[in-house]
């Protein structure tokens, strides 16, 4: 059977009126496309209009079977809060970094969890474990870490249509941690150009502390890839168009209305966004220096948006006024410079003016893609215009040859408007052509496809998981048959995951349970390694029965609380403590974030309050320079976590370990670590040796878990793996007893 992909955006591809008409937008024909040889298609969306309860059976009956799509109802109210609300009047300005626009109310935010809830529970409610759910855009933020916790198998896949704004913006919104995190329960996240990428990236760092490398950001165990996907156009529907008679005396129609004129067109939604506003400051200065403006005549196709939001109407208030003034103010008996149209108009129409044109004025202020550009383009035949384009379009990435303006600059986007309508027919033609192969041929389907391609192959990791359970099995079975074994457990990001305070890391009742469990085993010696300081695991660990090592093995309680912990490093000498300090004070002065840390047998750098990026770049070449600095000296200079730290050579837990096995025979010795430091462990030479390394990075462990909280549950299972073996061992005869 084949694989189903569940499309999910906030809008039905339908309308439901009294009757239900499907609508022939790029996306539909696009999926349509992509899923006709290989997959089933199903959608899932708001169908656009509140249905009163009485009728919701018999419309969702028809809806699936007509047309694929399984509605989700919201009330008039839900809408309210979620679409006119949270998703247009506060991210949709947050991610287009127009913050002053941003509104917030938390009744707003309620709402969109709720219906983001709600499109979970529709969507959970059909999917079956291998499908491909696909969810856009940023009404459903929330939605694919909703369905990935609730179905693992799930591949889920997220594409922004929108810009995403820098960290600095982003940053600003009460909801932001949520939202950022929503979406990496994606197992893909797919944006419109690189640069949204990496501001994406960067706030998963900044935010969330998640690091990436250029398209995968790792986060507790799983890993989400990002990737730059620009969307297209339906371009067979326009080159079909182009051929028809319709379309042709239509632009003579168009042609003829405005004789002799050079058109400059725009189309867009009426939106803030669309720069309008800056637009008209340009086109007064062109009309103000113009010799010739009554040759030129420009026309506004305003597609009425959002008109509920009290932004929009505004907005559409001040346009129309400065259209007035300039009419008014550069009005001739041939006419008023700008036709301002507010209304809707059809396909045929579009092609019609784009094709008649003779430039198309595209100048949003920032703009996620911004079709009306490709379109433009692709509707260009033999005697083409003149595309003049914001750079602060996505799709300015792509149509690199059309005359590029920064929409801020009215004066530089009224001398565009003047070299446009003056360029040459062969610059013309040279500069559309590349262009529309470009278009053509990267389409809405050629999107679509690439994005489910990439969504289809991408797998989770997995090779973890087996290891994890085959570690398990071996520390299961070793308890069960009473073999010795000693463990040696790192405490911060091993056992328990990393907090900024370093002093917040306290051990949890669930930890705390669990070191019970393991040190009660009359065969398990169990001891915790940790590069704290003695004092601080005194502290939480002083009054437990197992073994305490501290500072990489620089101290050792032996098990039992009654034990006095005992230095091991007092032949050593600290002489080099002096040059170090005064090296990572120097560090510590210049990296705000940061601060350095005295230990008794180590000197330790810690930057985790850092910028992330500028903490690293000067982690390194501190390194860089206290290897020229101790090059002779018996040290480990070591980069850890977030940390860098000087220590006596002969101070590491992998020499601690040894040092405590001695002269026994364990059969088992289980190490666990999560950073470098642990490293000196996973190495060691001895019998019976078992590594386990917690999260990413390189690592000579043989095992691998994916964070703290998998490797308590990895030890969890093993005891009661133990158990369950333990009992069927002990007493043969139970099963065949009765
Ligand atoms: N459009 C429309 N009705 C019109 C004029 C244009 O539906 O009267 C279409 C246009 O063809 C384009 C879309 O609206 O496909 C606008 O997409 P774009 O990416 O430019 O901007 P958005 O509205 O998504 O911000």
């Amino acid at each position: 059977m084949a694989t189903t992909i569940l499309n999910v955006s906030n809008r039905l591809p339908v309308t439901v009126g009294e009757k239900i008409t499907k609508s022939s937008g790029g996306l539909v024909a696009a999926l349509e496309g992509v899923a006709a040889d290989h997959y089933a298609l199903h959608w899932i969306g708001w169908p656009g209009a509140e249905i009163p309860p009485a009728r919701r059976e018999h419309v969702e009956r028809e809806l699936v079977h007509d047309y694929g799509c399984t509605p989700v109802f919201l009330s008039r109210e839900e809408t309210r809060g979620f679409y006119e609300g949270f998703s247009n009047s506060s991210i949709w300005p947050l991610l287009h970094s127009m913050p002053s626009y941003v509104r917030y109310e938390s009744r707003w935010w309620d709402a969109y969890r709720d219906v983001n809830r709600k499109f979970a529970d529709v969507v959970l409610s059909i999917a079956k474990p291998d499908d491909l759910v696909w969810v856009h855009d940023y009404q459903l933020m929330l939605l694919p870490r909703m369905l990935t916790e609730a179905m693992p198998s799930l591949r889920v896949g997220f594409f922004l249509h929108t810009p995403f704004p820098s960290y600095d913006i982003f940053r600003r919104h009460p909801c932001r941690s949520e939202l950022v995190s929503g979406m990496l329960g994606a197992d893909i996240v797919g944006f419109h150009t690189y640069s949204y990428m990496q501001h994406f990236r960067s706030v998963a760092l900044r935010l969330l502390g998640y690091e990436s490398e250029i398209t995968r950001i790792n986060h507790e165990g799983r890993s989400t890839l990002t990737g730059v996907y620009p969307i297209g156009i339906n371009a067979q529907r326009f080159a079909d168009e182009l051929k028809r008679p319709e379309f042709a005396s239509r632009r003579r129609e168009f042609a003829a209305n405005d004789q002799g004129k050079q058109i400059v067109l725009s189309v867009e939604r009426m939106d803030y966004t669309k720069g309008i506003l800056h637009r008209l400051d340009a086109i007064e200065l062109f009309l103000n220096s113009a010799a010739d403006r009554d040759r030129v005549k420009f026309i506004f196709i305003s597609v009425p948006s959002r008109e509920g939001v009290e932004d929009y109407k505004a907005l559409r208030e001040e346009v129309e006024a400065r259209v007035g003034h300039i009419n008014g103010r550069f009005a001739t008996l041939a006419g008023s410079p700008i036709r301002f149209y507010h209304g809707s108009v059809n396909f045929t129409d579009l092609c019609a003016l784009y094709s008649s044109s003779h430039v198309g004025l595209i100048t949003p202020l920032t703009d996620g893609m911004n079709l009306v550009a490709k379109e433009y383009v692709a509707a260009q035949s033999d005697d083409p215009g003149v595309l003049v384009l914001s750079e602060f379009a996505g799709a300015a990435e792509e149509l690199f040859n059309a005359v590029l303006v920064n929409p801020y600059d009215a004066q530089a986007v009224a001398d565009a408007i003047e070299q446009a309508l003056k360029m040459p027919a062969d610059e013309r033609r040279a500069r559309i052509e590349p262009m529309r192969r470009r278009v053509m041929r990267h389409d809405a389907r050629y999107w679509a496809s690439s994005f489910i391609n990439d969504l289809q192959s991408h797998r989770q990791p997995t090779e973890e998981k087996d290891g994890a359970a085959e570690a398990r099995r071996i520390i299961a079975e070793a308890i069960a048959s009473e073999k010795r074994i000693a463990l040696f457990l790192d405490y911060d990001g091993t056992l328990r995951e990393l907090e900024r305070d370093p002093d917040a890391a306290r051990p949890s009742s669930a930890i705390r349970a669990l070191l019970d469990s393991l040190s009660r085993r009359p065969n398990v010696d169990l001891t915790i390694i940790s590069g704290r300081r003695a004092e601080q695991m005194q502290a939480w660990f002083g009054d437990c029965p197992f073994g305490l090592i501290a500072e990489h093995g620089a101290s050792e309680r032996r098990p039992g609380p009654a034990q006095q912990w005992e230095q091991l490093d007092r032949n050593l000498s600290y002489a080099w403590k002096d040059d170090v300090l005064k090296a990572l004070r120097a560090y510590e002065d210049s990296t705000p974030g940061t601060f350095v840390e005295n230990k008794r047998t180590s000197l330790v750098w810690h930057y985790r309050r850092a910028d992330p990026e500028f903490g690293k770049w000067k982690a390194d070449t501190l390194v860089s320079e206290l290897m020229a600095l101790l090059a002779n000296e018996p040290l480990v200079i070591r980069h850890g976590k977030k940390i860098v730290e000087v220590t006596a050579a002969d101070v590491n837990k992998g020499a601690a370990v040894r040092r405590i096995i001695g002269g026994e025979n364990y059969d088992l010795v289980v190490c666990a670590g999560d950073d470098q430091t642990d490293e000196s462990m996973f190495r060691l030479d001895v019998p019976g040796l078992l590594t386990i390394k917690v999260g990413e990075g390189n690592t000579q462990a043989r095992y691998r878990v994916p964070t703290p909280a998998a490797f308590r549950k990895l030890l969890n299972e093993a005891l009661a793996g133990a158990s369950d073996a333990g009992s069927s061992t002990r007493h043969p005869d139970a099963a065949t007893a009765h």
